[in-house]
């Protein structure tokens, strides 16, 4: 594997491969960032893992400073997983002096995460579209677990008419649940564990609305109840749209439900999908 970190380079590195597969990181790798180098390692000749800690869509300046750096551990797990070239651009390469333009998704982009990190959504979609510009790849490959940021790449990728398809893979969890995540080693062993709430709130959602029930208050509170009783209060638990990010009222099509809470020094998403129409259909009929 290759690490290169100029755009030249890049584009000499991928010019005639046939299909190239780009997988957007931050670093800090742990299985759900391998689990998408592996699947572009399947599905394209040539595999570019991108490696930059874009302080654009840091709403947080404690979350920048404190977000996890080990370029040389990146490296070596992005080879063993299957990477030919790992993509690690400065801050000077990536915004040179005189940089100002802005790629805003309005709406989507606008709830939610948005919401709550204010200018987060305009610094993912500005820094998706210029690597999307750098590298031209085939596929992008993007993680379930940032489902809103899903749903803003895709949404641009349309409007912009940029010829990339964007491919998602699941959310990978540790065993006892939580969502695997750079930010969770900042977790001491008591919130650790408190961190376990966000699956089991969406768990018992999700069997809630197996057992029948399709009032999205009504879940929320599910939600919000299974946080309460480690003690966390979420700043938002919203079920939605998955493409739109629209509140439902009641889950009558696939529902998103997404969350975020603080837990101790760190901030944590996760989102489930839910899908009445096999929990209708499918063999889980009693
Ligand atoms: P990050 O380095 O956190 O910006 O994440 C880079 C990519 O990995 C994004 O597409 C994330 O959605 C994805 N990702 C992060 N955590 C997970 C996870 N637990 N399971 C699957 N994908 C993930």
């Amino acid at each position: 594997m290759r690490i290169v970190r100029d755009v030249a380079s890049v584009r000499a590195a991928v010019a005639g491969a046939r299909r190239v597969g780009l997988v957007p990181t931050m670093g800090a790798f742990h299985e759900g960032h391998l689990s998408l180098i592996r699947a572009a390692r399947a599905a394209c000749d040539l595999v570019v893992v991108w490696l930059f800690v874009n302080p654009t869509q840091f709403n947080d300046a404690s979350d920048l400073v404190n977000y996890p750096r080990d370029e040389q551990r990146d490296a070596a797990l992005a080879a063993g997983a299957g990477a030919d070239i790992l993509f690690a651009p400065g801050v000077e390469e990536v915004y040179p002096p005189g940089f100002a333009t802005t790629v805003t998704v309005a709406g989507l982009g606008d709830v939610l995460e948005g919401a709550h990190r204010p200018g987060h959504f305009a610094g993912v979609a500005t820094v998706v579209a210029k690597m999307l510009a750098m590298v031209g790849p085939d596929v992008a490959f993007f993680g379930a677990k940032d489902a809103q940021q899903v749903a803003v790449v895709r949404r641009m990728v349309a409007d912009l008419d940029i010829p990339t398809r964007v491919e998602v893979l699941p959310i990978v969890r540790e065993p006892d649940g939580l969502a695997m995540s750079s930010r969770n080693v900042r977790l001491g062993p008591d919130d650790r564990r408190r961190a376990t709430a966000l699956f089991r709130g969406l768990i018992a959602a999700e069997r809630a609305a197996s057992a029948g029930e399709r009032d999205t208050r009504t879940l929320a509170r599910t939600v919000e109840g299974v946080l309460a009783e480690d003690g966390l209060v979420p700043e938002y638990v919203a079920l939605v749209d998955p493409d739109s990010f629209q509140p439902l009222s009641v889950v009558d099509r696939p529902t998103l439900v997404a969350l975020a809470a603080r837990v101790g020094p760190v901030r944590l998403i996760d989102n489930m999908l839910i899908d009445t129409t096999l929990i209708n259909t499918g063999e889980v009929t009693p």
